[in-house]
């Protein structure tokens, strides 16, 4: 991550390049709501299928399912969310916004450099005690005149039925896991899945924020990545390690530098869990949660047993042994990781001439666009250049630009993170060859046109 960026410089990008606008703009927007544009869906497209390749395609044994948004609701009295998904909220009473609680405290402790306080660990009462006591102040207005702290119910609800008085409530999920749960059963008898085994999925999650907000860092919808790995007793410390090496070495691998990521281990765990950590990226507003793995026991499953009636025993076929399957849980969100994506490619480099470049400094298997095909000259060029890119296309997202000098269109290109950018010259046609320009090193190579797909493919690859 270069140290010039600020969340304010990505908006702006993301916004004038079609990366990600505000959601129902044209109406005002909608609070903490964002609509991807062309460029950014490339991205988070590019992002959900390296993930999946890491996850599913490449880990022995890792199944992967697309459940329902919409759930029986007796899955959230399950899982504990109808009960205890809340979190500790206070209004200002005199600007009239609304926050948690705990993050006022993390927050005024992380400024006043006041090591021991968990907030997690304290009482709804403790924490008003503590924040009346250092008169910690509004965020928003500087004053201190905060309500009572009361639990603000984080799922969304709606209801199913036709007329009111035949209406069933139910909820938009809050988390993707649960459908991987459910699914357990289903996905071990029909993969005839042995344990250990994952199911992994990617979908939407709806979650009513107290205080969203850092751009798409946290929204009221978004999309998790989410894996759950069945294994027996015993052999979860084992895989827990494993995973929070796997989710790190995740990220490496798409181009974050390790020095931007650290492992947290959460202060306090729920009463069921074995152990827990975030991994934490170093976004523009300082260290945050990029990402959670846990150790569930078997929680989960347990309590899916209790609440459907439904016996979620694992038979080991080779001992006859009959146990419920511990899982350990890997956990990401989509956007949240494109945010740290944005964040870690983005650069403002000062060249010889002493112009600046804004530059994205993508993995190639994330850049929205593999290329950009460029006729030297419009009038000339600009036929063998049409050709090209339409079977570049083919293969993977191209781009193609014939309007603007050669230095303005590279520079478009650089913002967006294009890898390569393929010119079409003269020599194309009385030679039959291009050049390529390569994004971050500025190098250019000359090879025959012929050999440009291979040549791309070669180096996207994830
Ligand atoms: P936080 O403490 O930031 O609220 P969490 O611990 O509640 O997050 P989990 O329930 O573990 O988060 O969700 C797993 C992942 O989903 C998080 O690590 C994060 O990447 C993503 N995520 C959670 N809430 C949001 C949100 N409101 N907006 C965007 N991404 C989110």
């Amino acid at each position: 991550m270069n140290n010039n960026v600020t969340m304010e410089k990505i908006v702006n990008l993301c916004k004038n390049r079609g990366i990600i606008f505000q959601g129902s703009e044209i109406y005002g927007g909608m609070g903490n709501t964002w609509d991807y544009g062309p460029i950014g869906v490339e991205i988070k497209n590019n992002i959900k299928k390296a993930w999946w390749k890491r996850f599913v395609q490449e880990s022995e044994n890792s199944f992967g399912v697309d459940a329902a948004i919409l759930m029986n609701a007796r899955v959230w009295d399950a899982s504990g969310h109808t009960t205890s998904f809340s979190d500790p909220k206070m209004d200002c009473r005199e600007c009239k916004t609304r926050h948690r609680a705990d993050n006022l405290i993390e927050n005024y402790c992380s400024k006043h450099k006041i090591d021991g306080i968990v907030p997690d660990k304290m009482s709804n009462e403790e924490m008003e005690v503590f924040i009346n006591e250092h008169k910690i102040a509004c965020p928003v207005c500087g004053k201190h005149n905060f309500t009572n702290i009361r639990q603000f119910k984080l799922m969304f609800e709606t209801s199913r039925g036709v007329t009111d008085d035949n209406t069933d409530k139910i909820y938009l999920r809050p988390e993707t896991a649960q459908g991987e749960f459910v699914n357990f059963l289903n996905v071990q008898r029909s993969m005839r899945a042995k344990i250990p085994f994952g199911i992994a999925q990617i979908g939407k999650a709806f979650r009513n924020e107290i205080t969203p907000g850092n751009f798409i860092f946290r929204t009221i919808e978004f999309e998790q990545m989410e894996h759950q790995w069945f294994c027996k007793e015993g052999t979860d410390e084992k895989y827990y390690e494993e995973f929070k090496q796997k989710a790190f070495e995740f990220l490496t691998s798409i181009g974050f530098n390790s020095e931007h990521l650290r492992f947290k281990d959460h202060d306090k765990l729920a009463f069921y869990a074995r152990a827990a950590c975030d991994i934490q990226y170093l976004y523009p507003m300082g260290w945050q949660e990029l990402n959670g793995i846990h150790n569930r026991t078997n929680h989960d499953l347990s309590h899916h047993q209790e609440f459907s009636g439904k016996n979620m025993l694992y038979m080991d076929p080779v001992t006859n042994e009959k146990y419920i399957p511990y899982v350990v849980e890997y956990s990401i969100g989509a956007d949240r990781l494109m945010l740290a994506v944005l964040c870690e490619a983005y650069d403002e480099e000062t060249l010889e001439n002493g112009e600046v470049r804004t530059i994205m400094h993508l993995a190639p298997c994330l850049a929205p666009y593999k290329a950009c095909v460029l006729p030297l000259m419009k009038k000339n060029h600009s036929e063998k250049a049409k050709e090209l890119h339409k079977q570049l296309c083919k293969d993977f997202m191209c781009d193609y630009d014939e309007s603007g000098s050669i230095g303005k269109r590279y520079r478009r290109q650089d913002e967006i993170g294009t890898p390569y950018c393929i010119t079409i010259d003269e020599d194309t046609l009385e030679k039959g060859t291009v050049t390529i320009r390569e994004r971050d090193s500025m190098e250019q190579v000359t090879i025959k046109a012929e050999d440009v797909k291979q040549y791309i493919n070669d180096r996207i690859k994830y």
